[in-house]
């Protein structure tokens, strides 16, 4: 960002100033969480002329969004050949990069895992004819315009199209060349209607879009609200921002979502690279806040489809306090056909994750099925064999064990309580260890 396009930038006052953003400012030091000191993460490579009070203030982020290609070729070093592809690419698909998250790129690698999520790419137009624009069928489940009913207890309300930064793998890649909209107060408040009106409703899930681009003070007049309908348990908020432009997540925001708890936030970390101190103290102020934060991270091809990067990824998630929750097959949506990777290959990373690091840094691989079908959790095959009352298991070191299926009842014919055998294949500890004829991991002989 150069010194000119700063000061234009506090001339022009903001023309895409976040929507409504008239809020009061605090300051993003107060009450700052001592632990994590703050490191201006790759940002003295571009954006060393950026005054520290500006690289604080989400607003100004927003404000400075790349979302042109002559801007970013000011910015990064993009040949002619890419600059004209990424200028075919966007009038289609839009770029939208903030200033901190372009600031993660390392510039020297063409495969950099963060450029492949936020620079267009020409594969995004070349194969566009395969997949679907609403994968999901999402506008299929909508109830009122906003509000979509898939699943009996849960909605979700998508409150705007509006987003930091448009990842080039978006589910609502559809949405993008449609402009920008914000949900307005008559529509919000159909939606609140259909809410009151639903009593098996009990967990509203806020999506967007970013719901977080809309300023503090109107997310807590919707939050307010879905608070006085007591059927509601809990809200989630989806949101991209502790990933893309943490700074976003100040003491006014986390001070408000303090009051209205139970909230859970569900965010979005791909990539190691993306853990960053600036994120970490996000993370931690929403914990502070009583926000739990979860991760649904996207396996995307050659960012994160390997077990040692999605490894590293959750157990750095985990000492910032995220918990990784579900790593979701990529969507197959158009205009992203190029990051798609085989099914297998989530199952493997599975497979590899599994024994390797603690279970509390595994998420649950899901598909979400085309045509609206839902999510199905996928996992590797650990049930080699049946019979009626035994399973033959593999662990994660592919050694094959016998386990005693309990039928459930405890009784003997005579309708009178029986002690429970101890079968053959679990020993005086307890422990389901008695291989029996295996000859390897994948073939193991049944006693009958
Ligand atoms: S933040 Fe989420 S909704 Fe917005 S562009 Fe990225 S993936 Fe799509």
């Amino acid at each position: 960002m150069t010194e000119k396009n700063i000061e234009s930038e506090k001339a022009a006052q903001v023309a895409d100033e976040p929507p409504g953003t008239n809020a009061v400012r605090h300051s993003v030091e107060d009450e700052e969480p001592p632990s994590l000191p703050i490191i201006k993460t790759g940002r003295n490579r571009i954006f060393a002329s950026v005054p520290e009070e500006s690289w604080n203030d989400w607003r100004w982020h927003f404000r400075n969004r790349i979302t042109k290609v002559e801007e970013l070729a000011k910015l990064v070093p993009l040949s002619a050949q890419e600059q004209r592809n990424v200028e075919l690419v966007t009038k289609k698909y839009p770029l939208a990069i903030t200033p901190y998250y372009l600031s993660l790129i390392n510039f020297n690698d063409p495969d950099d895992p963060v450029r492949t999520q936020a620079i267009p790419s020409f594969r995004e137009i070349a194969c566009s004819g395969a997949g679907y624009e609403d994968p999901l069928e999402e506008k299929r489940h909508s109830v009122v315009p906003g509000l979509v009913h898939r699943y009996q207890d849960r909605v979700l309300m998508v409150l705007t199209d509006i987003c930091p930064m448009l990842c080039r793998h978006c589910t609502r890649k559809r949405e993008w060349h449609k402009g920008t909209w914000v949900r307005t107060t008559e529509e919000v408040k159909k939606m609140l209607e259909y809410i009151r009106l639903h009593d098996e409703v009990r967990d509203v899930i806020l999506s967007g879009g970013d719901p977080l681009t809309l300023p503090t003070s109107r997310l807590e007049e919707i939050i307010a609200q879905l608070r006085q309908i007591e059927h509601v348990d809990i809200i989630r908020i989806g949101s991209r921002f502790p990933v893309v432009l943490p700074q976003r997540i100040d003491s006014e925001l986390c001070d408000m979502l303090s009051q209205y708890g139970p909230i859970w936030l569900n965010t979005h970390f791909n990539h190691p690279h993306e853990v960053t101190p600036e994120s970490a103290r996000a993370c931690e102020r929403l914990v502070r806040a009583g926000v739990p934060v979860n991760n649904q991270s996207v396996l995307l091809r050659g960012v994160n489809d390997s077990v040692a990067i999605q490894t590293e990824l959750c157990q750095r998630l985990l000492k910032i306090r995220v918990r990784p929750y579900y790593l979701f097959q990529c969507d197959s949506v158009r205009g992203t056909e190029y990051l798609h990777t085989p099914v297998e290959t989530g199952i493997k990373i599975m497979e590899g994750m599994r024994g390797r690091t603690s279970g509390l840094a595994i998420p649950t691989y899901i598909i979400d099925l085309p045509q609206g079908g839902g999510k199905v959790p996928l996992l590797p095959q650990y049930i080699m064999a049946r019979t009626k009352d035994e399973i033959v298991l593999r662990n994660c070191q592919g050694h094959v064990f016998h386990y005693h299926n309990p039928d459930g009842s405890n009784s003997n014919n005579n309708g009178k309580k029986v002690k429970a055998r101890r079968p053959r294949s679990i020993n005086r500890d307890g422990q389901l260890i008695l291989p029996v004829g295996v000859v390897d991991e994948n073939r193991a002989v049944v006693r009958s």
